[in-house]
């Protein structure tokens, strides 16, 4: 028979371990985590690389030194994690490209093209002489000029873009930037604006209208009502500057109660409708209004986050590329790897990310041999029964990947792909909003259509770092030089390096950041292929005479059907309406995972937060359940 237990988790990354911790805490010891894989920790992994243990999914803890303190680096310092600080912002000046000297795409300052021009210049001077001295040593007219041609190469080739230089044409990448999102956001105030009239106002579009309406489509005659005294009559909240001079000339005026307008609708047969029922219509009306809202702001995000990947990202997109770009469209090399760090790299220049504003901007790299994953081992061991660094609590079901998930009034019955059935009170799903849109798990009854839309319309980003492993190292160390970039013409083509040497020194291990679709591209090519890929950019930045990487590791988050993708991605205009959309929980199953995080979806901390949340919002349900089934004893 079925196992029975009050509560099932599915999946055991960071929160579902943390939704565990509190419904222990709470007295509810009968729960049972069900894990696809042979491990807990999901999106936090650790693997043998090069000598060192490298992190595949999540890396950094991002958020610290604010005022208010980030639970992720509470519990990493809580576990002894070993980290170290990362500072991003030097990337920028370590900007290489592909060819040098480089025919300047962007108007400069004169002084700083005059800087960097003399620094040209500077530089063939001495290669030729140097090239001379060469000539000295007895070779021929021919070897010498090779290697007149072999420096010029080695000299100008991919050559590190001159500070200053870098510092303006990321300032003019930030200020685009910010451009294009109030360009953005314009035009969503405008689409709003134009829409207000349908089906009254403007006569023209009464018979011709727009195309695309997602704000305002209403249909009957009450919407229409409805919609034309919430869209074309706007209630002003500020005190108008027309009335501070109408008291003030003492005009004569009375209030006027637009609010009752709504209960005083006739119909076309000249009857007025009940107050109830015309109260109901107007909130119905309200409702569609912000609905309607929503969805324009959720096309506009929608639109915004296709054209992060423009002239790279996604392939298809390459190809065809949208009518109306207002976010994004970049095209030198330069434009394109700036956009890149400002918007795959969530730097937070061009708008506030929750995670900075309240943990502080600063980010430390987890560098732990035991990885990032000690920390969910060292949260689980205050629950569940480990020994020896190892978890033998039978709660916890490894390589049990759910296929079904059968839920009604009485209770949720799970069926997984070996064939093993269990039962609960209750169901906390954590998986991640890639695996929800794939067809990995069937609900029954199915899912409404407000959460199928939901799901479906959060963007999911795909985040991947390759690990290189090399005889030496070949890259500048030292201060500020941990991160750099590659200007391509192809956006985030290799575009972000990192090196190891900050984390484990002596490791001689680079990695290279991918999203989107390079990722994906990669994930679906071989190991080979990208090794080659890499190593071509790589001769292109550091000289064609760099050695060739000795090992290759490249994560597959995409492929993997129990991720299908590196995090969710909530378009950066906010719309509360879509996370709690995705988060409401739908009868007794219970929803979590760190794209339920209204402030911080995307990380460790937001799936950490939302476990703890889910789970207290599932217990105040209990508490509700059990009164009501003591009320109902008393009756008996
Ligand atoms: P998960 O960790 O995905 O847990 C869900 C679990 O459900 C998984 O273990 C999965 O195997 C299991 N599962 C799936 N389907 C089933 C099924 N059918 N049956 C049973 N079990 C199932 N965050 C940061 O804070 N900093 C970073 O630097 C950072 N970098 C990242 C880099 C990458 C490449 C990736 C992928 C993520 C990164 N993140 C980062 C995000 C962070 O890792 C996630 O936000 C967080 O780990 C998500 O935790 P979760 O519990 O919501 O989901």
């Amino acid at each position: 028979s079925p196992s029975r237990s009050s509560v099932i988790i599915v999946g055991a990354g960071v929160s579902g371990i943390a939704a565990a911790k509190v419904l222990a805490e709470n007295g509810i010891e009968d729960f049972m985590i069900l894990e696809a894989s042979d491990r807990i920790g999901g999106r936090i992994r650790k693997e043998s690389f090069g000598g060192v243990s490298v992190e595949l999914g999540a890396g950094w803890i991002a958020g610290v030194g604010g005022e208010k303190s980030n639970p992720a680096w509470e519990l990493a310092n809580k576990s002894g994690l070993r980290t170290c600080f990362s500072d991003y912002s030097n990337a920028r000046y370590n900007i290489y490209d592909t060819r040098y000297p480089n025919p300047y795409p962007y108007p400069c300052p004169r002084a700083t093209v005059t800087c960097a021009r003399f620094s040209v210049f500077f530089k063939i001077s001495f290669s030729f002489l140097f090239s001379v001295l060469l000539a000295g040593y007895g070779v021929n007219r021919t070897e010498f000029a090779e290697r007149v041609v072999l420096f010029c190469v080695v000299c100008y080739s991919g050559k590190i873009i001159p500070r200053k230089l870098a510092n303006e044409l990321y300032k003019q990448a930030v200020d685009s930037a910010k451009e294009k999102m109030d360009s953005a956001i314009r035009s969503l105030r405008s689409q709003e604006s134009n829409n207000r009239g349908c089906g009254g106002g403007d006569v023209s579009r009464v018979t011709e209208p727009p195309l695309e309406d997602p704000v305002c489509t209403p249909r009957t005659a009450f919407e229409h009502a409805f919609d034309f005294l919430l869209h074309d009559f706007e209630m002003a909240e500020k005190s108008n500057p027309a009335w501070e001079l109408a008291n003030k000339s003492g005009l004569r005026t009375c209030f006027s109660d637009y609010s009752n307008a709504r209960y005083n609708i006739y119909d076309t047969s000249g009857k007025i409708i009940p107050r109830k029922l015309a109260n109901e219509l107007y909130k119905k009306a309200v409702d569609s209004a912000k609905e309607k809202m929503d969805s324009a702001i959720r096309s506009l995000r929608s639109q915004e986050s296709n054209n992060r990947g423009c002239g790279g990202g996604d392939v298809s997109r390459v190809t065809e590329p949208p009518l109306e770009d207002p976010v994004c469209t970049p095209r030198t090399a330069f434009e394109h790897a700036f956009d890149f760090l400002l918007h795959d790299f969530e730097m937070a220049e061009v708008e506030p990310i929750s995670t900075f504003v309240d943990f502080g901007e600063r980010e430390f790299l987890v560098a732990d041999e035991r990885g990032y994953e000690h920390l969910l081992y060292k949260m689980a061991e205050e629950f569940l029964f480990t020994s020896e660094g190892k978890i033998l609590d039978s709660r916890l079901q490894l390589n049990k990947v759910v296929r079904e998930l059968q839920h009604s009034r009485n209770g949720v019955t799970v069926t997984t792909e070996d064939g093993c059935v269990y039962e609960a009170n209750y169901l906390i799903l954590s998986v991640s909003i890639g695996v929800l849109q794939s067809d990995l798990i069937s609900f029954r009854p199915s899912l409404p259509r407000w959460k199928m839309e939901a799901i479906q319309t959060c963007e999911v980003m795909v985040y991947t770092k390759i690990f290189l492993k090399f005889p030496h190292k070949f890259w500048p160390c030292g201060p500020g030089k941990e991160f750099f970039m590659y200007a391509h013409e192809r956006r985030g083509y290799y575009t972000f390096w990192q090196h190891m040497e900050n984390a484990f020194p002596g490791s001689n291990i680079l990695v290279v950041t991918l999203t989107n679709g390079e990722s994906k591209r990669v994930e679906a090519q071989s190991e080979e292929e990208t090794l080659k890929e890499a190593m071509g950019v790589l001769k292109n930045m550091f000289g064609p005479n760099i050695p060739n990487a000795t090992d290759i590791l490249v994560p597959r988050w995409y492929k993997n059907r129990f991720q299908r993708g590196s995090y969710s991605n909530y378009p950066i205009i906010s719309n509360n309406q879509l996370v709690h959309n995705i988060k409401a929980p739908v009868g007794r199953i219970f929803f979590t995972g760190e794209h339920t995080s209204e402030q911080f979806s995307g990380y460790v901390h937001g799936g950490y937060l939302a476990g703890i949340d889910t789970s207290k919002t599932l217990l105040e349900e209990i508490r509700k359940e059990r009164k009501t089934e003591n009320q109902n004893h008393l009756l008996e």
